[in-house]
Formats: structure tokens, sequence, C-alpha cells
């Protein structure tokens, strides 16, 4: 393991049974709290950003405005939200996805994607991977390019990797 790797590693807090029974949640709030951290993180996701050639960078709501905004800043970069459905107030592009009980939605402002655009996801963590399918299948409705997908964690139990395989065409899923 890096140095860096194990910094980041150091800072996040395993939660046993939050939001639920059973659901071991990795919370990255130590890890924003502390400048080093911070720091290294925006810019080994920075690095990314640049690396895959991104032009844009698409935060999902919420953990990923935190990290993909400082990111977009750090590589010269424009900002996309990607929200859940019902908060942006413009002209919108949705996707609907399946949850383990039922289905959500997430959107982004039509505008905000256009043909020629390099779009790299950000998030904090990997889970089954439907956010971050259904914002792939956004990015490619409004004729923009998919640069990768970049998480601070993958949990992968969860297989989101495979599940992203398709989406992603090629482009490449990093996990710091
Ligand atoms: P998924 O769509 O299943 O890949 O879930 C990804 C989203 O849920 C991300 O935005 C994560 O922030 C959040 N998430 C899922 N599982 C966890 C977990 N164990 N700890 C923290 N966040 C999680």
């Amino acid at each position: 393991m890096t140095d860096i790797e194990e910094l980041l590693l150091s800072r996040i807090r395993d939660v046993a049974d939050y939001p639920e029974p059973g659901v071991m949640f990795k919370d990255i709030t130590p890890l924003l709290a502390d400048p080093p951290a911070f720091t290294a993180l925006t810019d080994a996701l920075a690095d990314i950003a640049l690396r895959t050639g991104a032009t844009k960078i698409v935060g999902l709501e919420a953990r990923g405005f935190i990290l993909g905004a400082p990111v977009a800043v750090r590589a010269g970069l424009g900002f996309i939200p990607v929200r859940k459905a019902g908060k942006l107030p413009g002209a919108t592009l949705s996707q609907a996805y399946d949850l383990e009980y039922g289905s959500a939605e997430i959107e982004v402002h039509a505008e905000d994607l256009l043909p020629g655009d390099r779009v790299l996801v950000v998030d904090d963590v990997l889970a089954t991977g439907g956010t971050a399918e259904a914002s792939l299948q956004l990015i490619r409705r409004a004729g923009a390019e998919v640069a990768g997908v970049a998480v601070l964690m993958e949990l992968a139990f969860l297989s989101g990797r495979a599940r992203l395989e398709a989406p992603l065409a090629g482009a490449p899923l990093e996990a710091l």
C-alpha cells in the first residue's frame, strides 16, 4: 500500500449497521476534516481527471459534490452536479435506476452536458454501481463522452465494477 493509500484509509471510519442493519457505512467526514488527507485525495482525483483527458467533472449527490468540486477547481475544469430528482430548476435529463427495494432517479441540467464534452464521474463510494451506471447513461444520452469513473473507495464484494463494464465501454474505473 502506498503512503497516500494508507493515509486515506486511516481517515475513513467504519460505522456498523448504518443507515440500516447489515450495512457497514464508510464515513469520510474524518478525511474531510484533515487537510493533508483531503488535499492528497483532491490531488489524486485531479491527476486522474487530467490523465483521462476529462473536460468536465460530474459529482454525484451528495458526497460526490464535496469531492468533485475541489477536483474540478484543481484540474481547471467545470463542475456539473448530478442531483436526485426534483432539485434542479432548469430543463433536465433524468435517468431512473433500480435499488434493492424500489427505484431512484437522478437528473442533470440538459445544458451542462454537450456533445464534445469528456466527462469524469466522481463519487466517494462505489457500491452496487447503480448510481454510477445511471450517471453514465445520462452522459451518453446528452451526447457527451465518458472519460471514466473515479472514486475514493470501491466495495468490491458488491460487484459494481462488473456492472459498470458495459456502460464504461473501455473507459477506466479508478478506485483510490
Ligand atoms: P451504489 O449506487 O450502490 O453504487 O451506491 C453508491 C452511492 O451510495 C454512493 O453515492 C455512496 O455515497 C453511497 N453508499 C453506498 N454504500 C455505502 C457505504 N457502505 N458507505 C458509504 N456510502 C455508501
